[in-house]
């Protein structure tokens, strides 16, 4: 089931909002102890917004499952943290969400996701461990393996996930669901927790491409409340989703092909970029010389925004308090010690040092230098193509506990999807067949698109095009 085809069974009068919600809290109820998607939710009062809903709105009825770090209106917002998850409760709505609702959807189940979103695996919650629901044994990815978890599962139809680093497209590839991060601006980010403020974006993650560019319509748009919001016209992004290839130009990254990558995942991108060009693409080799240096930069300039951003759970304005303080001091240091996990203090840690006197020169400015060569290599590159392709991550899903001792290697998951954070370019990742890795087969494989800013039309149009090949060829390596 997908939105468009739930919205016509709801439009027919087969279904309804009400009998909608409580499917989805059977499913819920019948396989999530398993996956271990959902931190929470609200039947009672979802199925009294599905008694209210106008199901002749855009997204008139439809549940919508939240990650953990998106502001609503009256329920707990934990972030995947101790500190939060008893205490601290929402009292008000991100802009998204009034968006969603302004749209008819109704928001549904609050989704597990690594500690204020630092993870590529959702290990880091305080909470509890999302499986992929392909193999159990597997991550669904991070930060936002809830979202992404349930989409795949059948627990949830939609969901809304933030990407940093590529927290929506790498669960998605990892759960074998579409996961689109916009270009920065595109969508408002007040509500949103911040992690790192000049790469945090939000976006959905579902099954199909159509119903991204059914939510994406819902929720991108100017936001006087976010200073970062872009003031530029929201087009239709269904208008020319059917458009095809036929006449693109489609740049493949020398750098994003080399040694490192799985051999399935490479043969299935591949097979993809074939596809598309006997639809009509034209494919072009391109190079972004400083793919080397992504994950570098952003490990400086992401904990750097992190450590000032978390700087104000203090354990007086948000969530749990120490209890026995012995003076105000010592109430910001039990607190933080006691609220944060190990992975949050790592990163704060680090942040701080990059920033501090001595430091900042080396680290962080330099950081900063280097993310303009890499936004200038895709400023070169979209001179020539319309969008480029890549594998999402090097690898399918690893299995749960195998980087527990190294997250390094865990950061290095990442280096396909950094580079839009820090361009702030728009960025999609759908599922592209299953390969067999390390003991287990049938695991999803994920494939990127990314377009210059503000391409997101372009970005589905090339992701339309490849999910209908992939649909109908074997995909399977
Ligand atoms: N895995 C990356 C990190 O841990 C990206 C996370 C994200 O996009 N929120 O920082």
């Amino acid at each position: 089931m997908t939105i468009t085809s739930i919205r016509q069974q709801l439009l027919s009068g087969e279904t309804n909002p009400t009998k909608l919600i409580e499917s989805i809290s059977e499913q819920i109820i019948e396989r999530d102890s398993q996956v271990q998607a959902y931190v929470s939710y609200n039947l009672e009062k979802a199925l009294a917004d599905a008694q209210e809903a106008d199901i002749s709105k855009p997204l008139g009825g439809i549940p919508i499952a939240i990650k953990d770090n998106i502001n609503v209106l009256g329920e707990v917002c934990s972030c995947g943290s101790k500190f939060l998850v008893k205490g601290y409760i929402s009292p008000y709505d991100a802009t998204v969400i009034k968006k969603l609702k302004t749209a008819g959807a109704i928001p549904f189940g609050r989704m597990n996701m690594d500690e204020f979103a630092m993870g590529s695996a959702t290990e880091n919650s305080a909470i509890q461990l999302t499986r992929n629901p392909h193999d159990h044994d597997r991550i669904a990815g991070g930060s936002s393996g809830g979202s992404a978890a349930a989409v795949a599962d059948h627990t949830a139809l939609a969901a809304l996930g933030s990407d940093t680093g590529g927290s929506i497209r790498q669960p998605a590839s990892h759960c074998g669901v579409v996961g689109l991060k916009p270009t920065y601006g595109r969508v408002s980010r007040y509500g949103l927790v911040a992690f790192a403020s000049s790469l945090d974006q939000v976006g959905p993650i579902t099954r199909s491409v159509d119903d991204a560019a059914h939510i994406l319509q819902a929720i991108a748009g100017h936001d006087p409340r976010d200073t970062t919001s872009l003031n530029e016209p929201v087009p239709d992004y269904l208008a020319e989703i059917n458009q095809g290839v036929k006449g693109l130009k489609i740049g493949i990254p020398a750098e994003y092909f080399t040694e490192g990558i799985h051999a399935g995942v490479r043969k299935n991108v591949e097979k993809c970029i074939s596809k598309l060009e006997n639809q009509g693409a034209e494919i072009i080799p391109i190079s972004l010389p400083h793919t080397s240096y992504v994950v570098a930069t952003y490990y400086v300039i992401a904990p750097a925004e992190a450590s000032s951003n978390l700087s104000r759970f203090d354990g007086i304005r948000y969530g749990n308090a120490a209890p026995n303080p012995s003076d105000i001091i010592d109430l910001y240091y039990q607190s933080r010690e006691n609220g944060f996990g190990p992975e949050v203090k790592r990163r704060i840690i680090l942040g701080t040092y990059v920033l501090s006197s001595g430091y900042y020169d080396a680290y962080y400015s330099r950081a900063q230098k280097v993310r303009q060569l890499i936004t200038r290599d895709f400023q070169q590159a979209f001179q020539l193509v319309d969008a480029i392709i890549s594998p999402v991550c090097p690898t399918p899903a690893r299995k749960i506990g195998a980087c527990s001792d190294d997250p390094l290697q865990d950061y290095l998951s990442d280096i396909f999807t950094i580079a839009a954070n820090l361009s702030g370019f728009p960025a999609i990742s759908i599922p592209c067949g299953t390969t067999s890795y390390d003991g287990s087969d049938n695991l999803p494989v994920g494939i990127q698109i990314l377009a210059p800013r503000l391409g997101e039309s372009i970005l589905l149009r090339i992701a339309k095009a490849a999910e209908s090949e992939i649909a109908a060829k074997d995909f399977s390596s």
